[in-house]
């Protein structure tokens, strides 16, 4: 199953997006951009609630 994470989710201007069926990669990716772009940390916990499932 793929899931998804849009960085716009989380209220940003930023069309960020990662997408792959590794849960812990997704929330490891999309940390890691909050950090480095919008100098945010962002619990394990956020970043799980903006995984989305991509409709195949
Ligand atoms: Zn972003």
């Amino acid at each position: 199953m793929v899931k998804t994470v849009a960085c716009a989710d989380a209220g940003h201007d930023c069309d960020f997006v990662v997408q792959t069926d590794n849960v812990d990669e997704l929330v490891h990716h999309y940390m890691d951009h909050a950090e480095r772009q919008h100098d945010r940390e962002v619990s394990r916990s956020d970043a799980e609630d903006l995984v989305t499932e991509v409709p195949t």
